[in-house]
């Protein structure tokens, strides 16, 4: 019924497939001690500085919130060296790769990013009425090159994701120069960073180095993953100033509610916070390459806080059995990679139990 009233682009949308939430898993299996490594959350929970703000924030509950994230955007424009009007605030990143599309996408325009990359890309620019053209990787890493050979002057926006989820690589710093040098100039790139805390590689290139006020390129950064808080759903853009105020007056007043705001202020302050969420994905990440090599199964370095495993077989399998077993991971045949699991770095306990049920799965006995 209905479909009369809807159009095609909306008739056939598909959904995002969203990580299995614990409480989800638990309610169905009866049971009370599963751990989720599927959603490239903090394992450490979130910032303890930010619970405080956060506290401190709950007697105001009644006030709308700051619509311009005025404290936010000034501690963010002290911490990323850009003027306050470089910055817009969201309700995740996720909501301004939205206004993105809206903004900037008009129907049977083009967006080009790599394939797999993050699913979103592709549903948020069939939403806006556009049409995504996907570039294969190479090597399991975004190819550059390739994707500006698919620019044609349909082409309104690129995504890249540095470093790529669900591979964990990143681009070169001399590949990214090339290709930026090469743009033509009616395209407008916007890189998204949720993983760029956890790059270890020095030389792995920021979008932040190459803001200029006359360039078109729009940089996406989260608190959803090295700082914890993905349930209060924040993230940031910044781009030359009058792109980002396109964003801004396209945006719902209220966006990003008052916890998030005073939470996010609070979490860029605790240094001590992100340096034992980068120790314990890095350790975590050690131990679990550690046991896959000697098994012997392959996996794809990574600059990220999550490993892409391939298990040769059907990941939906591996994925199931796992999950009867309280460990929660990701099958990736929805990124077309339907023999690879992604897993997350967890606590210590979390990464040993999610080898010891792996081993159990894949029959490799203890
Ligand atoms: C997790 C993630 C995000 C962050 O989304 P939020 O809406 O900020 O939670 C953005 N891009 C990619 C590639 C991600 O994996």
């Amino acid at each position: 019924m209905f479909e009369a009233l809807v159009p095609i682009h909306i008739a056939t949308l598909a959904a995002y497939p969203p990580g299995k939430p614990l409480e989800e898993l638990e309610r169905e299996l009866g049971i009370t001690d599963s751990i989720k490594l599927a959603s490239n959350e903090n394992p450490l929970g979130p910032s303890p500085l930010a619970l405080r703000a956060i506290a401190g924030q709950l007697n105001r509950l009644h006030r709308y919130p700051d619509a311009n994230a005025y404290y936010l955007k000034q501690r963010l424009s002290r911490h990323l060296q850009v003027a306050p009007a470089q910055l817009i605030c969201g309700n995740g990143s996720d909501e301004i790769l939205e206004l993105i599309m809206r903004a900037f996408v008009q129907p049977g325009q083009e967006v080009i990013s790599a394939a797999p990359s993050f699913l979103m890309y592709g549903l948020l620019t069939q939403g806006a009425g556009g049409i995504f053209r996907p570039v294969p990787l190479k090597n399991f890493a975004v190819d550059l090159g390739a994707i500006l050979q698919a620019v044609t002057d349909r082409a309104k926006v690129i995504i890249i994701n540095n470093p790529n989820n669900p591979t964990g690589t990143a681009v070169s710093r001399s590949d990214w120069e090339d290709f930026l040098e090469a743009l033509p100039p009616q395209v407008i790139v916007v890189v998204d960073e949720a993983y760029i805390e956890f790059a270890e590689t020095p030389t792995v290139p920021q979008g932040l180095e190459y803001l200029r006020e006359d360039r078109p390129l729009i940089g996406l950064r989260t608190f959803s993953k090295a700082y914890g808080l993905a349930g209060l759903r924040i993230g940031y853009g910044y781009g030359p100033s009058t792109l980002i105020g396109y964003l801004d007056r396209l945006r719902s007043p209220f966006n990003v509610n008052s916890l998030a705001q005073a939470a996010a202020v609070a979490a860029l302050d605790d240094d001590d916070f992100l340096a034992r969420t980068r120790q314990v994905v890095k350790e975590g990440l050690a131990y679990i390459c550690g046991a896959l090599d000697q098994l012997g199964v392959p996996y794809i370095p990574t600059q990220t806080n999550f490993l892409l495993i391939q298990v040769g077989r059907d990941s939906r399998e591996v994925y199931e059995q796992m999950l009867r077993q309280g460990v929660i991971i990701r099958a990736m045949g929805s990124y077309q990679l339907p023999e690879y699991i992604r897993v997350n770095a967890g606590l210590p306990e979390e990464n040993q139990r999610f080898i010891a049920t792996f081993k159990r799965v894949m029959g490799y006995g203890d």
